[in-house]
C-alpha cells in the first residue's frame, strides 16, 4: 500500500473520508460512487496512489478486473443478459478523469423500465 496523505481516494481508502464500502481486499478497495449515473455505481480503485493506470504496478492492476468482477455478479450480472453494465477508466484531464487517483467505474445499464434506458 503505498497512499498519499492530499488525496481524496487515499483518504477515502484510509477511512478519513466516509465512503460506502462495496469490497475491500489487501490491494483494491471499491465504494459507491457520491454522484451515480445509474443505481449501483461503483468506483474500483488500488490501494496505491498514482493519477494513471500507467503509475500503479501490475500486482495491484491484476486485482481490479476479479474485484470488478466481482462487483458485477453482485449487482446481478448472470449468463442471461439481464444485467449489463460498462466499465470505464478515465486517464488525464482532457479524457475527462476528475479525480487524480486511478479509478475504474462500474456502471449498470438501467432497464428502460427503470427509466433511464
Ligand atoms: P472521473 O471523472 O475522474 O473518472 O470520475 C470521478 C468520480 O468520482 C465521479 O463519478 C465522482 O462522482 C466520484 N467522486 C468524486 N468525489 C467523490 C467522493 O468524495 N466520494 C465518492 N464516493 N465518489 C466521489
Ligand atoms: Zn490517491
Amino acid at each position: 500500500m503505498s497512499l498519499n496523505a492530499s488525496c481524496l481516494f487515499c483518504r477515502i481508502i484510509k477511512g478519513e473520508i466516509p465512503s460506502y464500502k462495496v469490497f475491500e481486499s489487501s490491494k483494491v478497495y471499491a465504494f459507491l460512487d457520491i454522484n451515480p449515473l445509474s443505481e449501483g455505481h461503483t468506483l474500483v480503485i488500488p490501494k496505491y496512489h498514482g493519477a494513471k493506470l500507467h503509475e500503479i504496478p501490475d500486482d495491484y492492476l491484476s486485482d481490479i478486473i476479479p474485484a470488478a468482477k466481482k462487483i458485477a455478479l453482485a449487482l446481478g450480472a448472470t449468463p442471461d443478459d439481464a444485467f449489463q453494465y460498462n466499465i470505464l477508466q478515465n486517464n488525464g484531464t482532457m479524457a475527462h478523469q476528475v479525480v487524480q487517483h486511478v479509478h475504474f467505474h462500474v456502471i449498470p445499464k438501467p432497464t428502460e423500465a427503470e427509466g433511464l434506458g
